[in-house]
């Protein structure tokens, strides 16, 4: 009622004020703002109900980044960066001219800017994305870091799929899986790190955007014995559950659902945020035949194998062999690399387990384990390292007489 009685007095201002209802009805509105922290970069997105010219820029003393955006409208709160923010002190905005709405970021550091508009995709609107890129990459430390331990020590890549403006699945109470994968993922880094001779690498650590590439670059990076990919999948029948686990395949997906599933997590570049033609195919075949060359394929399916008996024993498993797939984030040639469904976040019951700091553990020290059965069969793992870790463990426990088998 009340809306009818507005629309039609807009109406009426429109048609009074001549050729501005035109343009009115054009204005592009800026609904909502969202900032993310990575270690490289902060990126803002802006999220818009049509799409916008704009240009961004920088400016010196101070350090400041601008972004110019043709006849949009404010409609959204500028204040949701974390506050302590490593590159953005604060966020203003203004009209210098009335055909244009400009942003202007604060930032602590001179930075590279790079900024794309992204076309409604997957529920999501057009929107705007801002990346100030810093200069020290932080995640190049981590990478240093871990390749000066490399000597001694054996590297897993932990990966915590999804994270940002990419939430992944989410479950019926609205639990989304990127916060799932994150703290499984640093869990079962944390328990790696406790075991001696063993050290995780992160790729990522908080809840920002990740590119696919970019996690299999930091692995290979930090030259990692093997790398997990953790996610949570999510379907419309509220009751099945379980987990699954994934390997690359060199020939096309095992069958439909492996398929659909490669599909679907593959689509994190275009939902995250990558810059158009940022990503190139990475299953070009040299990189196939490296894979096979290097045997690698083998040794993931020996890694999910693991990984299905031992996760077996804290959940229920929805298919008890590997399947096959072409997952971008499995494409580090050189590293057994297998991507782990943890369960069915669509299904209640199994949403509500996810979430519990228990059970999260129960799912890391199941990780943990398969990662060091397969790493013993590899003989890269001395059995005198087994059992000398987590102390009253009971998988530690399980392994006191080397050679027995562990289920
Ligand atoms: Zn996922």
């Amino acid at each position: 009622m009340h809306r009818a009685i507005y629309s039609t007095i807009l109406l009426v201002l429109c048609l009074m004020a001549g050729g501005v209802s035109i343009s009115f009805a054009a204005t592009p509105l800026i609904k909502e703002a969202r900032f993310w922290t990575a270690p490289d970069h902060t990126r803002a997105v802006l999220d818009l109900s049509a799409g916008v010219e704009y240009r961004a820029y920088s400016l010196p003393n101070p350090e400041r980044v601008v972004v110019d955006i043709k006849g949009a409208e404010l409609r959204a709160s500028l204040d949701g960066f974390e506050k302590n923010d490593p590159v953005l002190a604060a966020v203003r905005y203004g009209k210098p001219n009335p055909g244009t709405l400009r942003l202007v970021m604060d930032v602590r550091e001179k930075v590279q800017i790079r900024s794309f508009l992204l076309k409604p995709m997957q529920g999501k609107p057009y929107r705007l994305v801002i990346d100030l890129m810093r200069s020290v990459d932080e995640e190049k430390k981590v990478v240093a870091r871990a390749s000066e331990a490399k000597q001694k020590t054996i590297v897993i890549a932990v990966d915590a799929g999804h994270g940002g403006e990419d939430p992944g699945a989410s479950g019926p109470h609205r639990i989304r899986e990127k916060d799932i994968t994150l703290a499984v993922a640093l869990r079962f880094a944390e328990s790696i790190n406790k075991t001696p001779g063993m050290r995780a690498v992160l790729t990522r650590r908080g809840d920002y955007f990740l590119a696919l590439k970019k996690r299999v670059a930091i692995a290979r990076a930090a030259k990692a014995d093997l790398m997990i990919s953790i996610h949570a999948d999510a379907v419309k029948q509220r009751k099945v559950s379980g987990a699954s686990v994934y390997t690359l395949s060199e020939k096309g997906a095992s069958d439909r659902v492996a398929a659909l599933l490669a599909k679907k997590e593959n689509s994190s570049d275009a939902v995250g945020g990558v810059m158009p033609g940022e990503v190139e195919d990475p299953l070009v075949q040299s990189i196939l035949a490296d894979l096979i060359k290097r045997d690698s394929l083998n040794s993931a399916e020996m890694l999910a194998e693991q990984i299905i008996r031992h996760i077996g024993q804290v959940g229920p498993v929805k298919y008890d062999a590997p399947k096959h797939a072409r997952f971008v984030v499995l494409t580090a040639a050189e590293i057994p690399s297998v991507l782990v469904e943890l369960d069915y976040i669509s299904n209640p019951d199994r949403e509500r387990l996810l979430r519990s700091p228990a059970h999260q553990d129960r799912l890391a020290a199941a990780l943990l384990d398969a990662s060091r059965t397969f790493l013993k069969e590899q003989g890269r793992l001395p059995p005198t390292q087994i059992g000398q870790s987590r102390s009253g463990d009971r998988s530690a426990l399980r392994r006191t007489s080397p050679g027995q088998p562990t289920t």
